[in-house]
């Protein structure tokens, strides 16, 4: 069901920045939200906590954003947030009954209309019609991310995860802090390889990731290092499947987090999945009852 009202809300923010006949990126939301004369301003540096609000006194609406993240990709994915707020249908009328509404954008919330908003920012900053163009275009893995992310101004955890829903390519992005895993999106691609366990919110690294060593050493994230190394699918989603992957791992700084991108040069072939399957099932005791 969850996948359902997240396209949705994607797909409304793509399709605003359509009826805005925004036809270039990047996406400018402070724009955006003052053609609609919204007032746009940043909170104080030391306001931390939230990543913005929608403040609304006798039907003139404000945007606040958070500054205390100093990356332009984060606060216009905060303005957009906003933005989704304002148009998402039933919004309005379940946030706004104070006159204001605090948020916490980029994907770590649980609420569902959190999330939604930020589904609706990654779309309007990033829509598919002129995401795509700029993907097929770009390599694979971080390389692809981080131009990508300087093109649209956004965020490299938002441009990671949009990255991981119009890839053709098998990978994973990984969000995580210590040996705590906050979230994974796989490309499609990869979600069809069989016998993966798709990996759960708060689930812990495993000790054979380059993830969990990097993780390790607190500099790494705070002085944004990055490496690269392999690992297995088997060490990511405890598949039986040794099939090697690559993986990218960079320390986001001041957001105090680690991205993960997995890559696979080569995807396993689903027949030898299918014998190596029949082969496990052969093996499995059965007893008698
Ligand atoms: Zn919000």
């Amino acid at each position: 069901m969850t996948e359902i009202w997240k396209s949705r809300s994607t797909k409304l923010g793509e399709n605003f920045a359509k009826e805005l006949k925004i036809t270039s990126l990047p996406v400018d939301p402070i724009e955006i939200a003052e053609e609609l004369d919204i007032f746009v301003e940043p909170l104080p540096a030391d306001k931390k906590g939230v990543s913005g609000m929608l403040v609304e006194s006798n039907n003139n609406f404000g945007i606040k954003y958070a500054t205390y993240v100093d990356n332009i990709g984060f606060q216009n994915f905060c303005v957009g947030h906003e933005l989704g707020h304002y148009n998402l249908p039933g919004h309005y009328e379940q946030l706004m009954s104070n006159g204001y509404h605090e948020s916490t954008a980029g994907f770590v919330s649980k609420e569902r209309y959190e999330l939604e908003a930020d589904h609706f920012s990654a779309g309007l900053l990033m829509p598919s019609y002129l995401f795509n163009a700029e993907l097929n275009k770009s390599q694979v893995g971080f390389k692809a991310i981080d131009v990508l992310s300087q093109k649209c101004k956004t965020s490299l955890t938002a441009t990671a995860i949009r990255y991981a829903q119009k890839t053709p390519d098998p990978i994973a992005i990984i969000i995580s802090e210590g040996q705590t895993i906050h979230y994974c999106f796989m490309s499609d691609e990869m979600k069809e390889i069989k016998g993966l366990t798709w990996i759960k919110k708060g689930s812990r690294l495993s000790q054979n990731t380059v993830t969990s060593r990097f993780n390790k050493i607190p500099q790494n994230i705070s002085n944004s290092n990055q490496v690269e190394g392999e690992a297995t699918l088997l060490d990511w989603f405890g598949s039986y499947l040794e099939y090697e992957v690559n993986e990218e791992v960079i320390g986001l700084g001041r957001y105090g987090k680690t991205l993960t991108v997995l890559t696979i040069d080569e995807l396993p072939d689903q027949e030898d999945i299918d014998d190596e399957n029949d082969l496990i099932e052969s093996w499995t005791p059965r007893f008698k009852r």
